[in-house]
């Protein structure tokens, strides 16, 4: 099997249709590996399976053909264990988009103080009381706002794109004989 991945060339798009990841050949990321992996990590699961020979995806017994990638154990057979270097790859994206999230609540923060602060400043007298409230409620709301919902969309998509570039590098180490553990 040769590695897609060419260095000269832009990693493959994620493919969303409707806001949902689609997976594929080129962009093979799994939901059912990550959580996987999470489990591998917390110490809840052994590496320990059968997997796609291409993606790692987790196959079912029986199953012989990658939900994930499509590639049949006839064209490259399973294998049993997670990459180690691939689960870092996994790691790596949870990682970061959590860090995407917890940037954007903070800001929501920083901004609810910010409109406080001018609130104390223009309302007059006993009004004041609103800018407490508003740095108590309105903080708090923007800031789920902001970590909910204005960024899980962009972490997603950011998420699956770097996903996509760390793909290819995986290939190219996997290529060079140097992804596996064993
Ligand atoms: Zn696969």
């Amino acid at each position: 099997m040769a590695a897609t991945g060419d260095p000269t060339s832009a990693p493959p798009q994620p493919t969303i249709v409707d806001g949902e990841f689609v997976p594929t050949h080129d962009v093979p990321f799994s939901e059912a590996l990550d959580a996987m992996i999470a489990e591998v990590r917390a110490g809840n699961a052994p590496n320990l399976g059968r997997f796609c020979g291409y993606c790692y995806t987790p196959l079912d017994q029986g199953l012989d053909s990658c939900p994930t990638c499509t590639t049949t154990v006839d064209a490259v057979p399973a294998r049993d264990k997670i990459s180690r270097a691939l689960a870092h790859v996994y790691t790596a994206k949870r990682k970061r988009e959590g860090r995407y999230v917890h940037s954007a609540a903070w800001a929501g923060i920083l901004f609810g103080a910010a409109v406080s602060v001018g609130l104390i400043i223009v309302l007059p007298d006993w009004t004041k009381v609103f800018a407490v409230i508003f740095l108590i409620v309105g903080s708090y709301y923007i800031a789920s706002y902001l970590g909910n919902v204005a960024i899980q969309d962009y972490a997603y998509r950011r998420g699956l794109q770097q996903f996509s570039v760390a793909w290819q590098e995986f290939l190219e180490l996997r290529a060079r004989g140097a992804a596996e553990d064993d």
